[in-house]
């Protein structure tokens, strides 16, 4: 089942000066309905990636990660935050969605901070070449970002105000509903 874009929602993320929508969100396509068009894509991920910022910066003043041990030998932990829980999702939505040379440099440049001069001489890119490839995770990474079912990352506010879910896994397209909507059990994993 394909994913339906809402026409006033592509409309407020379109670029307003984008040249191959003009600023409408939409692309028509030779045949099956309207696909969003880049622009609103890219605006998508952009969204999602100030908001991991933003968590992460929390993270290191306010949040502390609420880190329980459950059942002794098997080390489980519990994350019970929501932001936390959202950084897991961006990493692993991009871990999956990703081939091995873009998460490389989705690695390098969103997680790592890494700048493009950075980047390109440590992965051995010209500068055309790294921007080409930024453009295209922006545009994959939105559209799942938003296309993901059951729990899509964007909108951000019905992201944020839902319940704690288990977080995505990392080979599975679409989640069974949690049993236990309360509790979030990852591997405890740095990011970096
Ligand atoms: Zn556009």
């Amino acid at each position: 089942m394909s994913f339906e874009w809402n026409r006033s929602e592509v409309l407020g993320l379109a670029k307003e000066a984008c040249t191959q929508c003009q600023g409408y969100g939409l692309r028509r396509s030779r045949s099956g309905p309207a696909e969003p068009c880049q622009c609103v894509l890219r605006a998508v991920f952009r969204a999602c990636f100030n908001k991991f910022r933003h968590c992460a910066s929390l993270e290191k003043y306010v949040s502390r990660v609420r880190v329980e041990q459950v059942n002794g030998k098997d080390h489980k932990q519990i994350w019970g935050m929501k932001n936390e829980e959202f950084m897991v999702d961006f990493c692993r939505i991009a871990e999956r969605s990703l081939d091995e040379s873009e998460h490389r440099i989705f690695r390098f440049h969103y997680l790592l901070g890494a700048d493009w001069k950075l980047c390109c001489r440590r992965l051995n890119m010209d500068r055309g070449n790294f921007f080409h490839m930024l453009y295209r995770i922006q545009q994959k990474l939105g559209r799942v970002f938003r296309e993901l079912q059951p729990y899509a990352l964007f909108p951000l506010d019905e992201y944020f105000g839902g319940a704690i879910h288990k977080p995505v896994q990392s080979n599975l397209l679409s989640m069974p509903s949690p049993a236990r909507p309360n509790a979030l059990k990852v591997p405890l994993r740095k990011v970096a």
